[in-house]
């Protein structure tokens, strides 16, 4: 006997009147079975090509609130398409990050809302997605191999999102409370950002330049954490282990590549590494450059020079910078605010012309509509069928 959670008629087998119907959605099946005997039907649902969506805090706050139309009916239509099975949405952690920061009553209630819509779907940690990376680049520099880099879909969505979802899904997600060292970070990285911006206002480089100098500062900062966390363990810091964040993990794990080489010389490799167009090109590690590079030539045109009005400007520019650079290679739409419109379009980075995303905001809403609308029409008939056997009506 199965738990049979919507009956549709009298078993085939057992012949017991109104007691199967659906069990479950599983992988690319339905499974149907009796609540009375063993039988069990597996029914084989159609292939799906569903769109990865990321919609970023910015969107989720206004539909949450409630008091922007736009956001709220475009919020609803994305769903609809999740449910449809035409569109996933994963949240990620700098959604659960950025929705600590909100008011105490507020926070539970608003990562709730965004794992709706997200229908259970997860991006992979940043730094699960960044280790991916960097581990490919690792082995494609060991391996002398060209230094463009590529990406997996599974680098950042483990579960393949062509599975049918179940109508029912269960939230197993535990909600820490990091809200004071959350926002001490994010107020303390804003005020280091806005306190160079007069020094990158006044330093001539080229854009390329920018870039180089902050990739290079990224790989210094693993190497510093690095550095750090050996410190402790000499230092005989028995939390050292636990301590330790993932940007020091990173060079332990790039370290037991061919460990049978002396460590020295697997230092050395990891180095070189550090300062190869391998690394520069990592994909996160370039985009998020790209970004600040691109910071730096608009404060050297003369823009942002209301200080005032920066400190509210840039102070989710850190968050924004992060799921971009980590998440638009696997995402076929993104919908932003418009400051990360202005700049993933411009000439200098765009994105969409790189990556094939879509980018969406505000600033060209209409053409966001469009593709819902465009989504929306181009539902198969065979899929309509299948849905209809899923979630029957009244259901
Ligand atoms: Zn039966």
């Amino acid at each position: 006997m199965a738990l049979v959670s919507y009956i549709i008629g009298d078993c085939p087998s057992c012949g017991t009147p109104a007691s199967y119907g659906n069990v479950m959605v599983s992988g690319y099946a339905l499974l149907r079975g009796c609540l009375k005997c063993k039988h069990l039907d597996r029914i084989s649902l159609p292939e799906l090509k569903k769109k990865v969506i990321y919609l970023d805090q910015f969107f989720f706050s206004h539909a949450f609130r409630g008091q922007d139309k736009m956001f709220i009916e475009a919020q609803q239509r994305i769903t609809n398409l999740a449910l449809a099975q035409q569109v996933v949405v994963p949240y990620s952690n700098l959604h659960a990050d950025e929705s600590q920061l909100w008011a105490e009553s507020q926070r539970a209630p608003l990562l709730k809302f965004i794992k709706q819509t997200s229908l259970g779907h997860r991006f992979s940690y940043e730094y699960e997605v960044k280790n991916r990376q960097i581990h490919r680049a690792f082995q494609s520099f060991l391996a002398n191999s060209p230094t463009t880099d590529t990406v997996e879909r599974a680098d950042a969505l483990r579960r393949d999102v062509n599975e049918w979802d179940d109508y029912v899904w269960i939230d197993v997600g535990n909600f820490s409370n990091e809200h004071g060292t959350l926002k001490m970070r994010k107020d303390r990285s804003v005020k280091a950002l806005l306190d160079v911006f007069d020094m990158w206002a006044s330093t001539n480089s080229t854009f390329e330049e920018d870039v180089q100098s902050e990739v290079r500062s990224c790989a210094k900062s693993y190497i510093e954490h690095y550095v750090d966390y050996l410190k402790s363990i000499a230092g005989g810091d028995p939390g050292a282990l636990l301590n330790a964040n993932e940007n020091s993990m990173m060079i332990e794990s790039l370290l037991r590549y061919d460990d049978k080489l002396p460590a020295h010389l697997r230092m050395q490799r990891i180095m070189a590494f550090f300062q190869s167009d391998y690394f520069a090109n990592v994909p996160e590690v370039r985009i998020g450059s790209e970004f600040f590079a691109l910071l730096r030539q608009k404060l050297r045109q003369g823009e942002f020079i209301n200080k005032k009005k920066n400190r509210s400007r840039f102070s989710g520019l850190f968050y924004d910078v992060r799921f971009i650079s980590t998440y638009a290679p696997y995402c076929d739409a993104m919908v932003v605010d418009n400051l990360m419109y202005q700049w993933a379009t411009d000439p200098l980075i765009d994105l969409p012309k790189r990556l094939g995303v879509r980018l969406f905001s505000r600033n060209n809403w209409n053409e966001f509509l469009t593709y819902l609308d465009e989504l929306e029409s181009d539902r198969s008939p065979a899929i309509d069928d299948a849905l209809k056997m899923i979630h029957p009506v009244g259901a």
